[in-house]
């Protein structure tokens, strides 16, 4: 029942919540004409302004108006941590009720990427996940999904760079707060706007089966990634308690549909921890379960999080792995996780904050 959960704080439209159409809406019925709509969203989306006070294309009046009647900001900058190479940035956000949460930075060479976190918590409960073991505090709303990406686009911009794509893989579950994820990367995914193109958005999900069915028959096209981990039914359920209620064959089963409809390629996510999801029998077994699907998996080594005796697979152990499922002819990539000097798995940075600083 949780996923009804989400913060207003003034029980009135926040600017960043509302869809393109809404906010024409919004504007004719204040009394003005529908191309004010497009003068804001563009200035919004595609200007990176941060007030009403810098959009001069709209009158002093209209400005005044908007401050009044529709808020603009949700988040607050906490903190901001910075990896030694300057290539990965972490930042703490604040929200309006005083909660916190955390979105992720990555530079690359040809690309940059936002790690957005969707809710405040997560009621998941994966065994190896921080954010997961402090339990769930809330849905965020579209505006604050959005308001992490806006605020990394700004910080590019000012390097000289563009925000090219975006992973839902920060604190929460996307599919437990399906519809403000959805409008989020709707309004991202606008040409007039931050024009992110849909194929570089990743929806990540430990395999809740109702959302992958939805996002199924979505008109947006955009990247699954199934936070799989294991093969094994029975180790999973212990993993990924999720398991329980959405159990790995009909999981697959409804990857494979989700292929068949969009003919899209899954990718699946495995965290390799030494001595428990990693042995030779689990590749197999992996390799046996998704053999012939069109799909990537992609192996990442666990980065070991507080009062965890767990530790990552070693390097050999990962190759190992690695090579039992290509000679099964299932693509697979060993992905390094970025920023480990920062603390950036999911869930430390607010942690830390909540206990030590
Ligand atoms: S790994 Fe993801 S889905 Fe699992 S508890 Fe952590 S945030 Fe939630």
């Amino acid at each position: 029942m949780h996923s009804s959960i989400s913060y207003d704080p003034m029980n009135e439209p926040q600017l960043l919540d509302l869809a393109f159409a809404a906010l024409v809406d919004h504007l004719v019925d204040l009394g003005e004409p529908r191309y004010r709509a497009a003068q804001l969203w563009r200035a919004v989306y595609a200007d990176l302004v941060t007030s009403y006070e810098a959009i001069t294309t709209l009158p002093q009046g209209l400005r005044t108006k908007l401050e009044a009647c529709l808020p603009w900001e949700a988040l607050m900058c906490a903190q901001s941590h910075a990896s030694a190479d300057g290539r990965t940035t972490k930042v703490l956000w604040k929200l309006q009720d005083g909660e916190t949460i955390e979105s992720v930075l990555m530079r690359y060479d040809s690309r940059a990427t936002a790690c957005l976190s969707t809710q405040v918590g997560c009621a998941m409960g994966c065994q190896f996940c921080d954010t997961g073991q402090s339990g769930f505090r809330r849905n965020l709303s579209i505006g604050e999904i959005i308001g992490q990406a806006l605020a990394h686009a700004r910080t590019l911009r000012d390097e000289g760079r563009r925000l090219s794509n975006i992973v839902f893989m920060g604190m929460g579950e996307p599919m437990d707060n399906y519809d403000a994820t959805l409008g989020t990367i709707r309004t991202m995914n606008d040409p007039k706007g931050m024009g992110i193109g849909a194929r570089a958005f990743t929806l990540s999900t430990v395999g809740i089966i109702p959302g992958i069915r939805r996002l199924a028959n979505e008109s947006i096209q955009v990247n699954l990634a199934v936070s799989l981990h294991t093969a094994d039914n029975q180790l999973r359920n212990s993993l990924v308690p999720a398991n329980r209620t959405h159990p790995l064959p009909k999981l697959l089963d409804a990857c494979r549909a989700y292929i068949e409809k969009t003919h899209r390629r899954v990718s699946f996510e495995v965290a390799l921890i030494a001595g428990i999801n990693d042995s030779i029998d689990h590749a197999r077994q992996m390799a046996k379960s998704l053999r012939g699907m069109l799909c990537h998996v992609n192996l990442i080594p666990f980065n070991t999080i507080r009062k965890s005796a767990w530790k990552g697979s070693d390097v050999e152990q990962i190759h190992r792995f690695k090579s039992i499922l290509s000679d099964a002819g299932i693509p697979t990539s060993v992905r390094q996780s970025r920023g480990e000097d920062i603390r950036a798995a999911c869930g430390q940075l607010r942690r830390r904050d909540r206990t030590s600083y």
